[in-house]
């Protein structure tokens, strides 16, 4: 995905596919951000003293975000705003094109043909998802093309090149189709064979296949969009092994990511285990190195990984599909009348349209739902950071660096409904509070 962040974990209304990169910590323009090393390439904590008490988290979060120049602040905002409004014409332009595909016939006309008179059932279930995906992705791909590349590049976001970003665009959109085939190939079998029950029987083939999309394919579809290289030897190398000795993580698991987005300020986890892998984008480690921000940003990563937020995230989304399983069965019947489909039945692959209507229906209706999911892990990988790095002044900085893409002062249900991640105001309050409650506890940069 490359949406950018955990978000891009969200089982997605439409069918085009990204690579879900997960637990991605920021992503900022060429741009520079603000200031704040105080000089002497010596990141300084001027901002409020270490171990003050009495220090307000409300004040001294302010003053972080008045260093924000204002032109700056209104972009992002125009920016994140404008990106509230594409969640609903998303959700729109996923429900109207399965309606078009269902009112041409084609579905239909595909599926007895495959079928023929030996009626191989698994066969045309095949060719109408392949099909139903590509004219899918295709239909949908002047909206993103403009939401997914155009937007980005004209808010500095992306610099990818057009031609590049069709690749892209067309590579996921051939994996999606051919994975989400062989998905929907079991699917329908086990609705043809498991009777009432067969949304629990789904709901089992949907983890694995969450399991595969969000643990799997980013490190089987990552190589193909970026290339990741070692941690060259230097002081990157060395402030990335100390935090990684220090909590136990294995060092050559953090790699630098090339390419896409060219220079940009990120950092997520792919994968599971010993099989995971700590990405670095080259932002984040280009010169000057802002060391303090670099341990905070690292060691919040590690903690996504030693807690084992992938997993958990892939549990929580069973549920869900669970959910949306079961209100495909209920209300199938009357979404396919509603939707001009006639007396069909659910295990009709010609049906497959009015599927996707209720699915990405689901998806949209329960998006403030995967968000808190989404917020929920990333504060509790804020604080790991906060813990290990004890870089509070370090994240803060790191959390300035993202403001592009996320205006940094939401009201509190604009949060709750649309942000992926805690508002950067929310989490800086977050990081001043944890350093009022260790004034014992020295930044390890400081030593
Ligand atoms: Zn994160």
């Amino acid at each position: 995905m490359q949406s950018r962040c955990c978000a891009t974990i969200r089982a997605r209304a439409n069918t085009r596919s990204s690579t879900p990169s997960t637990s991605r910590w920021s992503r900022t323009r060429s741009r520079s951000a603000p200031d704040l090393s105080g000089g002497g390439g010596r990141p300084a904590a001027f901002l409020f003293p270490q171990g003050n008490r009495s220090m307000d988290p409300v004040s001294a979060t302010d003053r972080y975000l008045a260093t924000i120049p204002a032109a700056r602040a209104a972009l992002a905002t125009a920016y994140t705003q404008g990106g509230h409004w594409l969640v609903l014409w998303g959700w729109l332009f996923s429900v109207l094109v399965p309606i078009l595909i269902l009112r041409t016939g084609l579905m239909r006309r595909i599926a007895a043909k495959v079928a023929g008179e030996k009626d191989r059932k698994n066969r045309a279930v095949f060719a109408v998802a392949v099909t139903f995906f590509l004219l899918h992705w295709l239909l949908l791909l002047p909206w993103d093309a403009y939401a997914d590349w155009w937007r980005e590049r004209s808010y500095g976001i992306t610099s990818i090149a057009g031609g590049a970003w069709f690749a892209q665009s067309l590579i996921s959109a051939i994996f999606s189709a051919i994975s989400g085939g062989v998905f929907l190939v079991l699917l329908y079998l086990l609705i043809r064979r498991t009777g009432r029950h067969w949304w629990l029987w789904g709901t089992g083939i949907s983890a694995v296949a969450l399991f595969g999309a969000i643990v799997l394919q980013p490190l089987l579809l990552g190589p193909v969009f970026q290339k990741f290289t070692p941690l060259p030897q230097g002081p990157v190398r060395e402030t990335v092994v100390a935090i990684a000795h220090e909590t136990g993580t294995a060092a050559d698991q953090i790699v630098i990511a090339h390419g896409r987005d060219g220079p940009s300020y990120t950092a997520r986890v792919d994968g599971l285990g010993s099989f995971a892998r700590i990405v670095l984008g080259e932002g984040l480690v280009a010169t000057p190195v802002d060391t303090a921000a670099l341990r905070a940003v690292v060691a919040h990563e590690i903690g996504h990984y030693k807690h084992q937020h992938l997993l958990w995230l892939t549990l929580f989304m069973t549920v869900l599909v669970a959910v949306a399983l079961l209100a495909i069965d209920r209300l199938f019947t009357n979404v396919a009348r509603l939707l001009g489909a006639g007396d069909t039945r659910i295990a009709d692959p010609a049906a497959l349209p009015v599927l996707a209507v209720i699915f990405a229906t689901f998806v949209f209706v329960t998006t403030p739902l995967i968000n808190t999911a989404l917020r929920s892990v990333e504060l509790d990988a804020d604080r790991y950071g906060l813990d290990h790095a004890r870089e509070p002044d370090g994240a803060a900085r790191a959390l300035l660096k993202t403001v592009d893409y996320r205006a940094p002062s939401p009201g509190r249900i604009e949060e709750i409904l649309f942000y992926e991640h805690p508002s950067i105001r929310h989490r800086i309050e977050n990081a001043v509070a944890w350093k009022a409650e260790h004034p014992a506890a020295a930044p390890a940069t400081a030593r």
